[in-house]
């Protein structure tokens, strides 16, 4: 696992997350799917959508998406709790996106709250 840092125009720092093989993690679900970084080092959004739903660059941007907040991680946040809704329902569906999210240094707490998992990243 490769670790891009990025920084946006308006100085949010973050890190995406690039698997061995060349594949990127989506920011939100981390799921192992995107063939391009979501951002690039200057915060620049792909465009692109993951299976979650997310388009980064629309999904992230208070100007585009009514729904959005301030800041990329915060509209990360705001998304990956609607992803653990969605999935809480199915043991499968919902270890699977807990491994992907530990990948990403997030970890589910007991009451699915995702937590920053600080001993892996
Ligand atoms: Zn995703």
């Amino acid at each position: 696992m490769r670790k891009q840092h990025c920084v946006s125009e308006e100085g949010e720092a973050f890190v995406i997350f690039e698997d061995c093989d060349g594949v990127y993690r989506c920011p939100v679900c981390g799921s192992p799917e995107l063939d391009r970084p979501p951002y690039d080092v200057n915060g620049q959004a792909s465009f692109d959508m993951c299976s979650c739903g997310f388009e980064f660059g629309y999904d992230d941007s208070n100007l585009a998406c009514k729904d959005a907040s301030d800041g990329i991680v915060a509209n990360w946040l705001r998304w990956r709790v609607k992803v653990i809704e969605k999935n809480k329902r199915s043991r499968i569906e919902l270890s699977r996106l807990e491994k992907n999210l530990r990948a990403i240094g997030v970890k589910l707490a007991f009451d699915l709250i995702p937590v920053r998992d600080d001993e892996n990243t």
